[in-house]
């Protein structure tokens, strides 16, 4: 599998405990210490959830009865919130009736366990939580992933591409999009057949997240075409990135055929500033696919970028190579 920016489950899972108990932190920090974990607290819910936003962590642990924001609200926000909607919720309390027991698990904790803690019983908890739900990751990141390229797929082209433009819209973020598409690649699968051109597909993405940010998202859009969403870039620097992928492509000396090189043209679509855009992440598909088009127009080998503003389109960088 390459290199992608996806997976925790080889690092130590962090798990967050949010509690108003100053006495309850210090308890487990002592008591779960010999776990392969990272603990880390914070004491109220709101800030609690700010917390776990940020961080991601692989489970929480949360007080029901907390001033300002108690359990129940807080685990509510969390399962409303899409970044933290999949993180399992253990439900620590002092409460034992059945009642609460029943609320907490309808608003999606994973288990609840009652205080005082009996702590092997909360320590197997820890650990059976955090193994169903590296499991779970895992079973979701392999439905994302392409398995010639190891990429993200285009399901999760189509999720992500939604999420990061509606990011860039309410925080007036730049962002871009490129569309790649190998040269005349069907003469490569005619020529050295299917495995050779396969071979070629599984290069170009290494290539790809050799050149690409952390932050840029890498997806195969179907057969030899790719997707790049780059959060935090203006079309300018994504060209420039598109551009730095096409030079080295062109320069691999390929296993099966070193006689015969490889290119892609790409079109770039993007915008400096996401509160300027008006249009729908579709519409920057199909913008982004008419650029690639005039890119094989103009020869192939080549990038084509345009700037949006508002609803109006300029071409505003294209070279061939
Ligand atoms: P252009 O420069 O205009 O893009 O020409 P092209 O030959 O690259 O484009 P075309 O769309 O005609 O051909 C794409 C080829 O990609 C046809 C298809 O057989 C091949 N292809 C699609 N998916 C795969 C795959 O998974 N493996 C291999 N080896 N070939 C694939
Ligand atoms: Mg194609
Ligand atoms: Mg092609």
């Amino acid at each position: 599998m390459p290199d992608v920016n996806l997976t925790q489950l080889d690092t130590t899972p962090v798990v967050l405990l949010i509690d108003d108990s100053q006495f309850v932190h210090r308890l487990l920090d002592a008591r779960l210490r010999s776990e392969s974990i990272s603990l880390i607290g914070e004491h109220d819910g709101k800030v609690g959830l700010e917390r776990a936003i940020e961080e991601g962590p692989a489970l929480i642990l949360l007080d029901l009865d907390m001033p300002v924001m108690d359990g129940f609200e807080t685990l509510r926000a969390l399962k409303d919130e899409p970044r933290t909607r999949d993180i399992p919720v253990i439900v620590l309390s002092g409460m034992n009736s059945s009642q609460d027991k029943v609320a907490a698990f309808d608003l999606g904790a994973v288990d609840f366990v009652t205080k005082p803690f009996e702590l092997t019983e909360l320590r197997a908890r820890v650990r059976s939580s955090l193994k169903m739900s590296a499991l779970l990751q895992m079973l979701s990141q392999k439905a994302q992933i392409d398995g010639l390229s190891g990429l993200f797929n285009r399901t999760y082209f189509d999720e992500r591409l939604k999420g990061e433009y509606d990011r860039a819209i309410r925080h007036g973020h730049p962002m871009s999009i490129a569309m790649i598409d190998l040269d005349h690649f069907k003469s490569i699968n005619d020529t050295y057949g299917h495995p050779a051109g396969d071979a070629v597909i599984a290069g170009v993405a290494q290539v790809i997240l050799h050149e690409l940010r952390s932050s840029d998202i890498a997806c195969r859009y179907g057969g030899e075409e790719f997707v790049l969403i780059m959060p935090e870039t203006n079309p300018e620097q994504a060209y420039n990135l598109c551009q730095r992928i096409r030079e080295r492509c062109e320069t691999i000396t390929w296993a099966r055929h070193p006689t015969r090189s490889v290119t892609l043209s790409a079109g770039v679509v993007g915008a400096d500033d996401g509160s300027s855009i008006n249009c729908t992440p579709s519409a920057w598909v199909e913008m982004a696919d008419r650029n690639l088009y005039s890119a094989k127009q103009a020869g192939r080998n080549t990038v084509k970028a345009s700037h949006i503003n508002g609803s109006a389109v300029q071409i505003t960088q294209s070279k061939a190579g």
